[in-house]
């Protein structure tokens, strides 16, 4: 009999023993007894002995072989976050996997189905085609382009599946069973693919490209380059070098929404090479299929969303983290972890070097390349020499005619660019009508009965609904508190916006792009393609417009209402805005029309401004830095957050400040700061409080909060949540 440590699915901070009949590889998955149920676990350790009692040790039920190991690298890796985020060690195994490997019921890797034309469907005259038939056509022409599975079909229709039935049965289609690809040798060797190598390099990316490749090894290089400056460019001469070696390369994207895109544009640089994609976007089937295809060696590239840092890749060489400042790299529940900080933990574990790219890196990264932790490349022009970056005024909101949140200066210069045919983009962060509803008589604000935020007015269905809990209630005829029927809305969200420009532009083609107006995931596809064919005139919408989208036409950019992150008590709000406005203004002027960023502000002085007006992001990301040091934040300071939520008031203070008081006994070289409530202090009935930790070294920080919280854990805490997030970037 041997001893095999497995890791399970429950939130305690141990392995469990079980004995097991014949040999289990570590990282193998194995089905075992858990109090009345059985589960899933990954096979952690062999052993030969236990110091669990003979009389209450249980046998392994199974051993599942449907899946490889899981390597010991990604084990050590996952021990890692487990330790450093201090989440459960087996709840961080299990939620690195996808989730056919978290059942226990056995994998039967079903292959993926590829629709192709049959030749009976390619002799099809699509011109004379019945046009009622449309979603058929539509498959019809995606498919004269390119195979597809199901999912990529099902994004030109829900019924996808159904029509893909009749027109087999015509047929017109014909499927094929993909078989996961053959790789003779995990081990490397070179492999020839087709490169299409589409631009001579600039002396900058060329530069950037020798700096990553020429040293051997671990390497974190940070790549500043203003928007435009061909980053992307500069990904694909460093995969294609990486691939002729036959490595693997993973590349981290922030957005789910972009990955389509970037995927298929990868795919027409390197049309031969086996590139996969890993986000929750993917169906099950698919997921596990892609993952398979990484462990197995076959996939050469993988890009993916965060949770893609734990693909299992034998032949890593190469990582890239685009947009690495990105927030949404940072998962915000469970495993509270930051997919970028774990991308350099596993670089460094392979000895490989990782790019971290962007135009305005988070100061976390711009301090350590500046202190020569990560080295600092630079691209400072635009890729295509008549692409200028754009021209960014402020306008002085308290100096100008407003129509409900834009003034009248705004409205003239979209206007002009109506008339010229150009597109305007207006970025509010707010979406519904308007924030918030108000009396006129009593000063009554639209609260939520459940949080302590407010109501936002949505005009189009005439409700007001609470944007953290998802309260909605029809739109009183009159004042709740006082009767008076003089209820008005207060601010503007993107819907005001679209009204205004309705009312002041009727001719145009406006286009609100939301969370509200793309609920359906097609819709923002639909969207974009409009946008491409220069069928809109004025877009207005929330950051979703931000990242990454590249639309020609574009040539104005308003931003609407900025300031309050100016003096927000969140002090990383600034460093976002100015992120966000970048990121926004990059999109004005990218093909050979100059752009012009108009910003409403009251404060048009602010140094903020004026760094983006300059183009200056090293002179605003040393104020910011100075001031952080001053102030005492991070980078200059490690933080942990402790959080709790429940009912009652006194239980979650209790909670707090009972652990405040366990922590300060501990003495330890951290500070302990006081117990306050939540930036929301209610939510969904909800008591929200929180406590943060700060310790100069990350080191400090780290080994107080392995004191810390075993004595948390011990704590009563039935009837509230609470959780720790280390290096927390919401506050
Ligand atoms: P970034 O990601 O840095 O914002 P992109 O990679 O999107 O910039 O590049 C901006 C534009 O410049 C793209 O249209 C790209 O095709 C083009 N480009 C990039 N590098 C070159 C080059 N060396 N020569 C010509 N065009 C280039
Ligand atoms: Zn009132
Ligand atoms: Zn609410």
């Amino acid at each position: 009999m041997n001893i095999v440590r497995v890791a399970l699915d429950v939130p305690l901070s141990s392995l469990f023993d079980y004995t097991v009949e014949g040999s289990v590889a570590v990282g193998q998955r194995v089905i075992v007894p858990f109090g009345r149920r059985q589960m899933v676990g990954v096979a952690m350790d062999c052993l030969a002995t236990t110091d669990v009692p003979p009389e209450r040790i249980k046998p392994v039920r199974q051993v599942l072989h449907d899946s490889a190991p899981l390597s010991g690298e990604l084990l050590d890796l996952l021990r890692f976050c487990s330790d450093y985020y201090r989440y459960p060690i087996g709840q961080t195994v299990m939620s690195a996997l996808p989730s056919r490997l978290r059942s226990d019921k056995p994998v039967i890797s079903k292959p993926v189905l590829i629709y192709r034309l049959s030749a009976r469907g390619a002799a099809l005259d699509l011109d004379i085609f019945p046009k009622r038939r449309v979603v058929q056509l539509r498959i019809l022409t995606k498919l004269a382009e390119e195979p597809c599975n199901l999912a990529q079909l099902r994004t030109l229709s829900v019924t996808a599946g159904a029509q893909l039935k009749v027109m087999m049965a015509e047929g017109w289609v014909e499927n094929v069973a993909l078989t996961k690809p053959h790789i003779s040798s995990c081990g490397g060797g070179a492999q020839q693919h087709t490169f299409n190598n589409v631009h001579t390099l600039t002396d900058e990316q060329l530069q950037a490209v020798d700096a990553v490749t020429q040293p051997s090894g671990y390497a974190c290089f940070l790549l500043h380059g203003i928007t435009g400056s061909g980053k992307t460019e500069v990904y694909v001469h460093l995969m294609h070098q990486v691939l002729q070696r036959g490595g693997q390369v993973l590349l981290l994207v922030p957005e789910i929404n972009l990955t389509p895109q970037l995927e298929s544009y990868f795919r027409s640089r390197f049309p031969d090479v086996n590139l996969t994609s890993l986000h929750s976007g993917l169906s099950e089937g698919e997921r596990l299929l892609n993952w398979q295809q990484a462990q197995e060696g076959a996939a050469q590239v993988v890009l993916g969303t965060r949770l893609s840092v734990f693909a299992e890749l034998p032949r890593l060489a190469l990582i890239i983290v685009d947009e690495e400042h990105d927030s949404s790299f940072k998962q915000q529940d469970g495993l509270r972890y930051s997919a970028r900080d774990v991308a350099i933990f596993r670089a460094s574990q392979r000895g490989v070097p990782i790019v971290l790219g962007s135009a305005t890196p988070s100061l976390e990264s711009y301090h350590n390349a500046q202190s020569g932790r990560y080295r600092m490349i630079r691209l400072t022009g635009r890729a295509l020499a008549e692409a200028r970056l754009p021209a960014v005024r402020c306008i002085n909101i308290n100096q100008t005619v407003m129509h409900h949140g834009i003034s009248e200066n705004l409205l003239r210069e979209i206007g002009l660019r109506i008339a010229l045919k150009e597109q305007s983009l207006l970025f509010i962060n707010r979406r519904g009508y308007a924030p918030v509803l108000m009396c006129g008589g009593c000063g009554w604000l639209s609260g939520c009965k459940n949080c302590a935020g407010k109501m936002v007015l949505h005009l189009n269905d005439k409700r007001l609904r609470c944007h953290h809990c998802g309260y909605q209630l029809h739109v009183p005829h009159s004042c709740p508190d006082c009767g008076n029927a003089d209820l008005h809305p207060v601010g503007s969200g993107t819907q005001r916006v679209e009204s205004v420009l309705q009312e002041r532009f009727p001719e145009a083609r406006i286009l609100r792009v939301d969370r509200d107006s793309t609920r359906n995931k097609r819709t923002w596809k639909t969207m974009r393609e409009q946008i491409h064919a220069n069928e809109v005139d004025i877009l207005v919408g929330t950051q979703m417009l931000v990242k990454g989208h590249d639309f020609p036409a574009l040539t104005l950019v308003g931003v609407l209402n900025p300031d309050s992150a100016l003096y927000s008590s969140d002090f990383r709000a600034a460093e976002k805005l100015f992120a966000q406005l970048v990121q926004v203004g990059g999109r004005a002027g990218r093909a050979n029309k100059p752009g012009e960023v108009l910003i409403q502000t009251a404060f048009p002085d602010h140094p903020l401004f004026r760094a983006l007006q300059s183009h200056d992001f090293d002179g605003w990301a040393a104020s910011q830095l100075s001031e952080r040091k001053m102030a005492g934040f991070p980078p200059f300071m490690y933080q942990a957050m402790l959080r709790a939520e429940g009912k009652q008031e006194q239980e979650v203070y209790g909670f707090l400040n009972t652990a405040r008081t366990a922590g300060v006994a501990l003495q330890h070289k951290v500070a302990i700061l006081g117990v306050v409530p939540a930036a929301l202090p209610r939510r969904a009935n909800h008591v929200r409080a929180q406590l943060l930790i700060q310790g100069e070294k990350r080191k400090d920080l780290q080994h107080f909060l392995r004191a810390w919280q075993p004595l948390m854990d011990a704590l009563p805490a039935k009837k509230l949540r609470w959780s720790l997030d280390v290096d927390p970037l919401e506050f």
